[in-house]
């Protein structure tokens, strides 16, 4: 079986950490199945779906490298709905009901306070030709429901095994909204169809709506397709995720935020499964270790710091090909490999690497605490030409002389010539910087 999949984002907000983690998930399968990716926009709700949204969503999905083979969007295809739905008025499967949302608000209460689930009852079954014709009289306009047959439904999920639900425990869905809007279930399930998917890969938060629409699948003649449902990530405290990055946009972490797609992607395929989590300059490595017999049905909690850590631990380790054309983009045309492989180890996110471009070429605020020791260290400065020796023969000099070792040696060096306390090593850090700026900044020049 060739396998077909979607990812099918409803374009009302921006794409977030969690549903990114679904849209890879759906997407590494394909990969790893050489089956095909449909992204599906689910814009039948025209009042709530924005285009920005949609090129928002799009743009993340081509950052993190998610490409699609096909894209479909439901606002496109109302015709296939319409004549579906016939098919299934026809048949009996769809039933107008005319209770108001209060109506069906106090239904729900009155079941609750009996201690009942709140299930509906039904009752636009029971209505008379009369009744029905008053409420049309008064203006009143049908939803649907699909009708569920009351037997057991049951399929076995890649990621939480054998499913059950029983129909009689569930609310007949509404799929058609009194404006005539066929709302999500149905078009979800039309399309399946209709697209040939194979496998349907979404949140844990859908799995009483499979359950419906494995008999909307069954009423509309086909079988329905295979299942994950992925748990749903929370925050390190166990909580939603709301706080910091993971309430973040994927192109605010992009933008606002600095990091790198591989970073996000990384901690997002390995997250919840039992592979370890660690961090690749290409998606290959994900694509070949993806199977759902790897993802806990526990729920993942998403560390910001892990995004962090990995980002860093993805700089330190890039080379300089493929920093350069990101470093260009961030607007750094002079940064060469020297300066990047002498810098890289210092960085968290690659926009630091700016704080240390001043660094080393100025103006820098220095403070100097003991002149006299600096003075003496200015002296015994090797003179130019500088090579990858020169620091370790200055601070032997230095430290012939003075007598000084260790952080006494250094750190006041570090000091005098960065303004900081820490960064990269100096015997490189020494060269970016160069004799001319070296001797300015020991000579306590300020902003040298
Ligand atoms: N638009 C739905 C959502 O974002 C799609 C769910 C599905 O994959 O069927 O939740």
């Amino acid at each position: 079986m060739s396998v077909k999949v979607r990812f099918a984002p409803s374009p009302t907000g921006m794409l977030h950490v969690g549903n990114a983690r679904t849209a890879l998930m759906v997407w590494l399968f394909a990969r790893n199945k050489g089956g095909k990716f449909l992204l599906r926009i689910d814009d039948t709700d025209q009042e709530r779906s924005k285009a920005e949204y949609e090129d928002a969503i799009e743009e993340s999905l081509i950052w993190l490298g998610l490409d699609w083979d096909k894209k479909a969007n439901q606002k496109d295809r109302t015709a296939l709905y319409d004549a579906k739905i016939e098919e299934l008025k026809s048949a009996g499967r769809l039933y107008a009901c005319y209770e108001t949302p209060e109506e069906l608000g106090l239904k729900r209460k009155s079941q609750l306070s009996r201690g009942k689930p709140p299930i509906y009852d039904r009752g636009a079954l029971e209505l008379s030709e009369d009744e029905i014709a008053k409420f049309k009289a008064e203006g009143r306009k049908p939803h649907w429901r699909f009708k569920l047959e009351h037997a057991p439904i049951t399929w076995n999920d890649h990621i939480r095994g054998e499913v059950t639900f029983n129909g009689g425990d569930l609310s007949d869905p509404v799929v058609i909204r009194e404006t005539g809007l066929p709302l999500y279930h149905l078009c979800s399930v039309i399309d399946d169809i209709d697209f040939g998917i194979t496998h349907v890969v979404r949140g844990e938060d859908h799995v009483s709506n499979t359950a419906t629409h494995v008999q909307m699948f069954e009423a509309l003649g086909a079988s329905a397709p295979e299942f994950a449902h992925n748990a749903l990530i929370s925050d390190k405290d166990g909580g939603k995720l709301s706080k910091r990055l993971g309430s973040l946009s994927i192109l605010d972490l992009r933008d606002e935020e600095g990091l790198e797609a591989m970073a996000i992607v990384s901690l997002m395929a390995r997250l919840g499964t039992s592979d370890p989590i660690e961090v690749f300059d290409n998606i290959q490595p994900l694509i070949d270790s993806f199977d759902f017999s790897k993802f806990s049905r526990g729920t993942p909690k998403f560390d910001p710091d892990e995004i962090l850590r990995l980002n860093a631990k993805l700089l330190h380790e890039m080379d300089f090909t493929d920093a350069d054309e990101k470093l260009k983009a961030l607007g750094l045309n002079d940064i060469d490999e020297e300066f990047w492989n002498a810098v890289r180890p210092n960085l968290e996110r690659l926009r630091d690497i700016k704080d240390w471009w001043n660094v080393a070429k100025g103006p820098v605020e220095v403070t100097i605490e003991d002149p006299e020791f600096i003075n003496q260290a200015a002296e015994l400065l090797p003179a130019a030409p500088w090579s990858e020796n020169t620091w370790s023969e200055w601070t032997s000099a230095v430290k012939e002389n003075t007598g000084r070792k260790g952080k006494e040696l250094f750190m006041p060096l570090r000091q005098a010539l960065t303004g900081m306390d820490h960064g990269p090593e100096l015997n490189q850090l020494l060269l970016l910087i160069g004799p001319e700026k070296t001797k300015e900044r020991l000579a306590h020049k300020k902003a040298a």
